[in-house]
């Protein structure tokens, strides 16, 4: 544990290119305190006849970051949430009387924006110890070895994997800057790399832990990896530590100070229903039948859950395209277990094809290790004791698993994903195009951010920008 929040506070691009974004939507006082809000509100004046500035859908850290930052430049925000809590795919709560992270739980030094967001609240960060053994499978059986050998190993060939990621991504928060070399990487799915690479079986057991995030390497994009790999300074140890760091009392509670600061009027357990533009203003109709109106929108729910709304006029050909394709993994799942036994502490890294991506320590108790697992093997049932027993047994035997708390994003309505990576092509053919507002509505969610998409950062990322772009909406 940390005594301070020793994280340094980086040097990044995303501050120029904030700035001269807000610049452009005259908004040069966002994400200040909101003491000028009602002075600048007066100042800009809406068009549309509406009780509500803008409208927000969706109370995940997008969301709630479009609803501050909107606040904070005098935009009266109704910020509308499906679910009774805030968090979307980040979710703290307990289990085993410990406090546990049910979705998004690590932050790292490199991601500044949620960095501010840790400073400006207080927060405190805590760094989780490193395991004592990491578990791969070599030579066809599942065997134990310090982390130096193990990382090691992996580490070679992932810079394989990622081969091309320097001259493609010299400005990784800027992907667009060498789309020649980045469109030779999105024509190729991860598998498509592995056999350029052509691999050992052992060498596959080895790397293929890594793809198996992506939701599978047949799945997930080369240029995705490649992005997120120059995000950590092409550094695969860079990667590795993006799950060391957490802020203390867990995500939600963090949010949930961002929004107290926000001034937004929330509404929860308010699915909405439809979404329609007239041209001049926007109605957003919930399932229970309640309507709001504003000059501007923010939908900020997943890429995923786009089609399960009604839109009007209809989505463009891009947002169409990315939902049904989808961007987060379907099949993504995170659990809390309790294990007992003389197990250690350890960290599991499955090969492809193995019910379960990883699983990692939590906190010691005095009834045994609690670890965080993940899978993306949707026929596993994380929720169901002995499944997850014989997973865990299958790696480590001499483990009991005693209890489990799961939550199967693919399967909550308001998900229907888990965390994002872009499918071969979705970068180079969606991504810029489904940034763009569609008339009055705008698009923010970690799916689809510039850098760190898939990650907090990037919700928070596309949460700025969308605030911009509707508060331009409302002056039009
Ligand atoms: C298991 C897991 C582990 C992860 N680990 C990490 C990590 O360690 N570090 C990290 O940085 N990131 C991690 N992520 C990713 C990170 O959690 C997400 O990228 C981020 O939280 C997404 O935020 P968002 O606001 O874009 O979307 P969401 O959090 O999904 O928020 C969208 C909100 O919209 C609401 N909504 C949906 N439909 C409607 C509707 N019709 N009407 C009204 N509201 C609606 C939802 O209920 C939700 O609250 C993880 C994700 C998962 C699932």
């Amino acid at each position: 544990m940390q005594p301070e929040n020793t994280i340094p506070r980086p040097g990044h691009a995303y501050t120029p290119r904030r700035r001269t974004l807000l610049k452009v939507a005259g908004l040069a006082g966002i994400g200040t305190a909101t003491a000028a809000a009602s002075t600048a509100r007066a100042a800009a004046g809406t068009k549309a006849d509406a009780a509500f500035d803008v409208i927000v859908i969706g109370a995940g850290f997008a969301g709630v970051t479009a609803a501050r930052e909107l606040q904070a430049a005098g935009r009266k925000t109704l910020l509308l949430e499906a679910r009774d809590r805030i968090g979307g795919r980040t979710w703290t709560t307990t289990f085993q009387g410990q406090m546990v992270e049910m979705g998004g739980t690590w932050v790292d030094a490199k991601q500044p924006l949620i960095q501010a967001e840790i400073k400006r609240h207080g927060v405190r960060i805590l760094e989780d110890p490193a395991p004592e053994k990491v578990i791969f499978r070599n030579s066809g059986q599942f065997r134990a070895f310090t982390p130096e050998e193990a990382f090691g190993r992996q580490g070679e060939l992932f810079e394989r994997l990622v081969a091309g990621s320097k001259d493609a991504f010299p400005q990784p928060e800027q992907p667009f800057l060498r789309a020649d070399l980045v469109a030779e990487l999105d024509k190729l799915t991860l598998r498509d790399r592995l056999q350029q690479m052509r691999l050992t079986a052992e060498e596959e057991d080895w790397i293929t832990p890594v793809t198996a995030v992506e939701g599978g390497a047949a799945r997930g994009g080369l240029a995705d990896l490649c992005q997120t790999h120059a995000l950590c300074g092409y550094s695969y140890m860079g990667y590795l530590g993006l799950n060391t760091y957490r802020p203390e009392g867990g995500m939600t509670p963090l949010l949930k100070r961002m929004l107290d600061s926000s001034g937004a009027q929330l509404k929860l357990a308010s699915p909405v229903r439809s979404v329609c533009d007239n041209g001049s203003k926007v109605t957003v109709t919930t399932r229970a039948g309640q309507s709001y109106s504003a000059a501007a929108v923010v939908v900020a729910i997943p890429v995923n859950v786009w089609k399960s709304i009604q839109f009007t006029p209809s989505l463009p050909a891009a947002h169409v395209t990315a939902t049904q394709e989808t961007m987060s993994v379907t099949s993504g799942q995170k659990f809390m277990m309790n294990v007992q036994g003389d197990v250690g502490r350890f960290v599991a890294q499955p090969p492809e094809g193995h019910p379960l991506l990883t699983a990692v320590p939590w906190a010691q108790t005095t009834n045994g290790l609690l670890m965080a697992g993940f899978s993306a093997d949707a026929t596993l049932d994380t929720g169901n004791v002995a499944q997850v027993q014989a997973a865990v047994q299958s790696l480590v035997p001499e483990a009991r698993v005693t209890a489990v708390k799961a939550a199967r994003w693919g399967q909550e309505p308001f998900s229907q994903g888990a965390w994002s990576w872009m499918q071969q092509g979705q970068m180079t053919k969606l991504l810029r195009a489904v940034q763009q507002p569609h008339g009055r509505i705008s698009f923010a969610t970690s799916d689809i951010a510039t850098g760190w998409s898939g990650f907090v950062e990037g919700a928070i990322e596309r949460g700025i920008e969308a605030a911009a772009q509707a508060s331009l909406s409302v002056t039009r």
